[in-house]
């Protein structure tokens, strides 16, 4: 058994001062403060005095990271996902952006393929699938000669139990209705995303099934106060999750605040959206099938834009998106930490497994200092990430 204690744990819907954590067997056996648990003699105990604990964060949109970009070289996401703890990730849904749909099912092969021997990392729940049903309006970075009209045939097999959990496709399209009922009825989380959609079209896909909206923002309508359109009914609608981007260039940090001020915790959701240049030095990378050029920002967070200027993905860690949203929008340490662990944990129906410190659920944990810098990551209860000291 193995004990993590003097840390502040933040669950996150709750602050435990002086807290105790015991692991067995890769989960939380028990999870609360210095007096109401008992440490069994036996127990090999790790001090966290100073750190906060919280549940590992989960990226429900990673294209890629170290030069590797998923669509592109689908045997790439499991040494990629070895690397993501570094960033406090402990498990992710990998995406593939617009492309033939033999990429899909060769992402698929990847993840029922089990990872290779001694392999430890962040856990990929399943592929996102960006595409290819977009609208060409709304393309972005996807490289519009492999969109297509969703058709059942399409995503025969595009099932939650065959690794896809998540589909990104635009409501308005002629035969998306019946697409969006069909993935909704095999367990798929449904997005709006890189769409046109009206208001009105946006509820005919709510209806259908659609629960979550890919990127609040970008690759849709701006908001306009006479036509809401896509972005004005995701922030409108309870129910809906809409993912955010909080690089500072994606989305406005005003903007960012007024969409949290809209959904909360409960219904907002950081994703990163990193593609192949994270962890890497500025210079030229691939997003599918297209070159991407990464350039520095005084900020410090990179910029990823095809030639054409348009932004292809982000460049943004999982613990700077956790930084930038309580600079942008003065919530609480905890709030913020929601938007990253329990709310995709929750969207995905995996809500008593992972996101939440509880007894129970797997052991993926985040140790971050006061300032928020990840300084160790466990997967299932092994550490897969340590900072060096200085
Ligand atoms: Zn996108």
């Amino acid at each position: 058994m193995f004990c993590i204690h003097r840390a502040t744990l933040l669950t996150p819907d709750q602050q435990i001062d002086d807290g105790v954590l015991l692991l067995e067997g890769g989960r939380i056996l028990a999870v609360g403060d210095a007096r109401s648990i008992a440490v069994p003699a036996a127990a090999d105990c790790f001090d966290a005095g100073g750190l906060i604990v919280a549940p590992g964060f989960i990226d429900l949109q990673i294209n890629g990271a170290f030069g590797d970009d998923f669509t592109q070289h689908p045997a790439s996401i499991w040494s990629v996902a070895a690397g993501l703890p570094r960033w406090g990730v402990t498990s992710f849904l990998p995406t593939i952006i617009t492309s033939p749909l033999e990429q899909v099912a060769q992402a698929q092969a990847v993840l029922a393929g089990g990872p290779p021997a001694h392999w430890r990392g962040s856990l990929p729940l399943g592929l996102h699938c960006e595409g290819p049903f977009l609208n060409p309006q709304k393309k972005g970075a996807h490289n519009p000669t492999h969109l297509r009209l969703p058709t059942l045939d399409a995503v025969a097999g595009w099932t939650a139990q065959n690794q896809v959990k998540l589909v990104t496709l635009a409501p308005e399209l002629p035969g998306a209705l019946p697409v969006v009922e069909a993935l909704a009825a095999n367990g798929v989380v449904v997005s709006a995303g890189h769409s046109m959609a009206t208001y009105r079209e946006a509820n005919a896909g709510f209806a259908a099934g659609i629960r979550y909206g890919t990127h609040l923002f970008n690759a849709m309508p701006p908001l306009d106060h006479r036509e809401p359109g896509l972005p004005g009914a995701l922030l409108h609608t309870p129910q809906l999750t809409a993912g955010i981007i909080p690089d500072g260039i994606h989305v406005h940090p005003a903007v960012v605040a007024l969409a949290w001020a809209a959904k909360g915790a409960r219904r907002l959701n950081v994703v990163t959206d990193a593609m192949a240049a994270l962890g890497m030095a500025p210079g030229r990378y691939p997003i599918a099938d297209q070159e991407v050029v990464v350039t520095a920002r005084p900020d410090g967070v990179h910029e990823a834009r095809l030639a054409s200027g348009t932004l292809a993905g982000s460049v943004l860690t999982m613990d700077e998106a956790l930084r930038r949203l309580i600079q942008y929008t003065g919530c609480s340490l905890g709030e913020a930490l929601a938007t990253l662990t329990a709310t995709p944990a929750d969207l995905l129906g995996i809500g008593q497994e992972r996101g939440r410190l509880q007894a129970g659920a797997w052991a993926d944990l985040v140790l971050l200092t006061p300032a928020l810098e990840v300084v160790g990551t466990f997967v299932a209860g092994l550490p897969c990430f340590q900072s060096q000291p200085d």
